[in-house]
């Protein structure tokens, strides 16, 4: 029976592949393993309290009938009110017509596929890219070209060439700009302001992801891409870039409350598929979200800040200290991620199946997050789990493996060498 469901599915579903982070997420619950996999907050940093006292008041007296209730699809007034504040404090003066409340940030993504790409339509990204992007994107049959806004893209007459010769149009770039998944990496201002030229001169929309944009340990944040846009282009209304913002990495992922920020004309297409989709995304999240960011959101990101600070400099010190020579790692000044690159040869999927087994540590291969199946030879790691003990011990092991796993590569590379 298999393979006859297979045949019946439309062609979309080829693009739906099974996540390798979802597999691994589940050795969350072995005890004995160091993960170093799931991109997730620590459970044990969530407001709690602040949550449990929300729900009570949004579930106490009269409140209880909104909470409970239907509600309008572009989501809970106060809560994009505060939005509209939060993005002003980012540079990006807005208006509640330009939010719309959506299930995380992953549903965004999933709709701004279904906005923009049709089959063999061009996407831009990085290589590597975040995973979440590339399952949301592919089952609208993309084709994905690659942008580097650092070192340098390709001309802009190169992606028109290309997409011209598909008879396919630009959908739209994708950037996670600050401490991106997987990476860690934060584009400078003149990448930022490469990337906003390039989209100007293709004249296509620009997706800014800023999922860990709250999560900066060190120096100063360059400007969102939208509130440059904003800046040059003359307002919001007027801007190509579209502002994915989550609150899973700062207060929860488990309550799925997102937002976008965007020109009117594309929030009000996002809120009749938002409509079509899920009506609107529960009603008591929206309000519990809004009542415990508005009193605590400052502070609880201080805290975080703090804590993944010394996750982030306890890795970083371990690597250091453990990681033979040819392995090289980024210093990422945010967010949970630290990508290491392993000797050519050695495998990235093949270090995991032992680094389970005999260090009894977890991370994720980083050909995940290639979507043309290159990059064997790297790692995402995660430090916002581990506590710090665990994770300087975690990575001590990892790098003993990997010591090992290179001297055997040498070994049977020039045989006879000691
Ligand atoms: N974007 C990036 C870069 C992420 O890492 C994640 C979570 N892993 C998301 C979006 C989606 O997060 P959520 O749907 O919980 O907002």
């Amino acid at each position: 029976m298999m393979n006859e469901w297979l045949k019946r599915f439309a062609n979309r579903a080829d693009g739906m592949q099974a996540s390798e982070i979802r597999e691994l997420l589940k050795l969350l619950d072995r005890p004995d393993i160091t993960s170093f996999a799931g991109g997730i907050p620590d459970p044990s940093l969530f407001p709690t309290e602040a949550f449990a006292a929300a729900y009570r008041d949004a579930l106490t007296g009269t409140a209880a009938g909104a909470a409970l209730q239907y509600s309008v699809s572009e989501g809970y007034l106060p809560l994009r009110q505060w939005l509209v504040a939060h993005m002003g404090r980012l540079g990006v003066a807005c208006s509640t017509d330009n939010i719309l409340i959506t299930s995380g940030s992953q549903q965004a993504l999933d709709y701004l596929g279904k906005l923009f790409i049709g089959p063999q339509d061009t996407v831009l990204i990085t290589r590597p890219t975040y995973l979440g992007a590339l399952q949301a994107f592919s089952p609208y049959e993309p084709r994905y070209e690659y942008v580097q806004p650092e070192v340098g893209n390709a001309t802009p007459a190169l992606y028109a060439g290309a997409a011209g010769a598909s008879r396919s149009k630009l959908a739209f770039a994708y950037l996670t700009p600050d401490f991106a998944n997987p990476t860690g990496e934060t584009i400078s201002p003149a990448g930022r302001t490469r990337m906003l030229d390039l989209c100007n001169e293709l004249d296509m929309p620009l997706v800014e992801d800023a999922a860990y944009e709250a999560l900066r340990y060190e120096g100063v944040s360059p400007p969102a891409l939208l509130a440059l846009d904003c800046r040059r282009s003359g307002g919001i209304d007027l801007a190509r870039t579209i502002y994915c913002g989550t609150f899973s990495k700062t207060l929860s992922p488990g309550l799925r409350v997102g937002w976008v920020c965007a020109a009117r004309p594309v929030i009000q297409k996002l809120v009749l598929m938002k409509q079509a989709s899920d009506l609107h995304s529960p009603s008591i999240n929206q309000i519990v979200m809004h009542a415990v960011a508005d009193k605590y959101y400052a502070e609880h990101t201080r805290m975080l800040r703090d804590v993944y600070r010394r996750r982030r400099d306890v890795m970083l010190a371990a690597l250091n200290e453990h990681m033979p020579p040819p392995v090289t790692w980024t210093r990422p000044d945010g967010g949970m991620f630290v990508w290491v690159r392993l000797p050519d040869g050695l495998d990235g999927t093949r270090l995991l199946e032992r680094a389970i087994a005999e260090a009894r540590v977890a991370f994720v291969p980083g050909k995940a997050f290639y979507a043309d199946g290159t990059g064997t030879s790297t790692i995402r790691l995660s430090f916002s789990l581990a506590e710090e003990t665990e994770s300087k011990a975690g990575i001590e092991r990892l790098a003993r493996l990997v010591r090992n796993e290179y001297a055997r590569l040498n070994a049977q590379a020039y045989p006879g060498s000691s």
